[in-house]
């Protein structure tokens, strides 16, 4: 159950966060006048605009979107999006499966919803799939190599020890090892019978 979760987490958070992140991007790159520094993304020129025309972009399949800068803004979403999805569900392969649905949900999007003729030339059009796929197993070697930094773990970096006791990482609901009662949190005593579970669970 908490795989598909994963997979639906990966799926919408790639969905949604990527066209956000570009009008971010091109927010920022216009607030710092980045063209100063030849930086000119031209996905905003000063009109509203259409979810469907970010879409495009990110697509790359708008002839604008592959030109200098507009092309590594989406390069650079793509990557920041991934990295950041990939970070937070956990699991590298709904990571990886999220990259793909989030294109084939876009593609979509364009051609069901939009009635837009997709036609997608290899690579031109995948570049930022390579881009997310990339930055997505490196940030699963990033977590895999920085292994799993618990509470605990944070606690002891603040000065606080906790003893080995209380760290055991126990799953609810239990069942008492006496009488059989489910027990649905993690307690001394058992409810029903009163049996000591500390002392079997700890020792
Ligand atoms: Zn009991």
């Amino acid at each position: 159950m908490e795989k598909i979760v994963n997979y639906l987490k990966a799926v919408w958070l790639g969905f949604i966060s990527l066209p956000i992140l570009l009008v971010i991007l091109q927010f920022i790159a216009r607030e710092l006048y980045l063209s100063r520094f030849g930086i000119l993304i031209t996905l905003y020129k000063g009109q509203p605009i259409a979810i469907n025309y970010i879409v495009r972009w990110l697509l790359l399949i708008e002839p604008e979107s592959m030109q200098g800068a507009n092309f590594w803004a989406v390069l650079a979403v793509w990557g920041i999006g991934w990295f950041f999805v990939a970070d937070w569900v956990r699991d590298f392969r709904a990571t990886m499966t999220g990259i793909f649905l989030t294109y084939l949900l876009y593609i979509i999007y364009l051609s069901l919803y939009h009635h837009y003729s997709v036609v997608l030339c290899f690579p031109e059009n995948f570049y930022q799939v390579f881009m997310g796929v990339i930055v997505s197993a490196l940030a699963h070697l990033r977590r895999k190599r920085m292994g799993r930094i618990t509470f605990f773990d944070k606690l002891k970096r603040a000065g606080i020890e906790v003893p080995e006791a209380y760290q055991v990482d126990i799953k609810i609901p239990l069942k008492c090892s006496r009488c059989g009662a489910l027990l649905l949190s993690n307690t001394k005593y058992c409810w029903k019978c009163g049996k000591d579970l500390e002392e079997t669970l700890y020792s």
